[in-house]
């Protein structure tokens, strides 16, 4: 388990010491003292546990609490107010804020160490669940849900950006065939591979790759124009090759496939308009990004399969438009190449 991280704010430096004292062993201590710089410290870095006092000059802990619970990023941390108004009302009216426990000064040391580790404790298990539930269980990459979710963060960010996006999906060839060969068991242990191999060929934290459905997983490639994603569809061909994973039923290669349908939307596409004027197009929407990404993989499944082919985004009502992704495995096909 991760060492945890506390965040203690008062005005009050001499309370901060005290906490401080009392807590150095529950986790790595961080320190505020006023409302603002507290927020500060969490946009920095998400704590695990925040101890508030209620009764700051400035942004008080009741409005930092409220704002946090207001932050989806902040929302999960616990508070503890650590207060002098300790009135029933100020208590009912922290909780009612979100806070999830409240400790009236003076402090008593112990208790304030018993409370804190409780709240810790819950926090690391609703991490733990919170993991489980965007995870997918059989190969443990990120589960449709949190591509869903993704899909929708990125689309959204790029709307305001005018950065690419790029999305890739990919589907194991002959993967019926690999089953009755070899088994449920063994089509589960091939998919296992195929899922690291896309986890390996990611670029960059923010490239997501989740299990899109069956035999089927999809990257989500921020930031990445056409060439970027062209280049990934590679690694993958090529890591997917290095697995050498033997497939005595597939009628492609005597080890196995996949196949991959790219699609993007470009930054020569963005740049076509200022940010932030919305969709061009009433097709433009992620659902569009995905259609363009499932036509490109059927495509490559035409030609032949283990192979990648791509579709512009825009391109989505236009199907012949599909062309051969530019950087190829070792099974390039020449019917699908491009002029140079
Ligand atoms: P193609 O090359 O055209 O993609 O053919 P395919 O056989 O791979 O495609 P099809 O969609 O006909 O078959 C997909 C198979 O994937 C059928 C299904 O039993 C299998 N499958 C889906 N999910 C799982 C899984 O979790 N484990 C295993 N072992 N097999 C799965
Ligand atoms: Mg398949
Ligand atoms: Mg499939």
């Amino acid at each position: 388990m991760k060492t945890p991280d506390l965040l203690l704010v008062d005005d009050d430096p001499g309370m901060i010491q005290v906490m401080a004292r009392a807590l150095s062993g529950l986790g790595r201590l961080r320190f505020a003292t006023g409302g603002e710089q507290a927020l500060r410290q969490m946009a920095d870095a998400t704590p695990d546990l925040v101890l508030l006092d209620g009764d700051m000059p400035g942004l008080n802990g009741l409005e930092v609490c409220r704002r946090m619970k207001g932050d989806p990023q902040l929302a999960g941390v616990p508070v503890i107010f650590v207060t002098g108004q300790n009135s029933a009302e100020d208590e009912l009216r922290g909780l009612e804020t979100g806070a999830s426990d409240f400790i009236a000064k003076p402090i008593s040391e112990p208790l304030l160490v018993a409370r804190a580790r409780t709240q810790l404790r819950v926090k690391a298990l609703t991490d733990e669940l919170r993991a489980m539930a965007s995870t997918d269980g059989l190969t443990g990459v990120a589960n449709r849900r949190s591509f869903d979710e993704a899909l929708a963060r990125e689309w959204r960010r790029q709307q305001r950006s005018g950065q690419p996006l790029s999305l890739l999906l990919v589907d194991v060839d002959h993967f019926k065939a690999y089953n009755d060969h070899y088994g449920h068991q063994g089509g589960d242990a091939c998919l296992r591979s195929v899922a690291q191999a896309l986890a390996e060929a990611r670029r960059r934290p923010a490239d997501l790759a989740a299990r899109y459905g069956g035999e089927e997983f999809a990257l989500l490639l921020p930031d990445t124009d056409r060439d970027g994603a062209d280049y990934v569809a590679r690694r993958i061909l090529e890591l997917i090759d290095a697995l050498a994973l033997p497939h005595a039923n597939s009628r492609t290669a005597p080890h196995v496939t996949v196949s991959i349908g790219i699609s993007y939307l470009d930054q020569i596409h963005a740049d076509r308009r200022p940010v932030g004027a919305g969709p061009i197009t009433p097709d433009e929407s992620p659902e569009a990004l995905l259609r363009a990404a499932d036509i490109a993989l059927y495509a490559a499944k035409q030609a032949g399969r283990a192979r990648a082919c791509c579709l512009d985004m825009l391109d989505v009502d236009s199907p012949q438009r599909v062309r051969a992704a530019r950087h190829h495995g070792r099974t390039r096909p020449a019917d699908l190449d491009e002029p140079a």
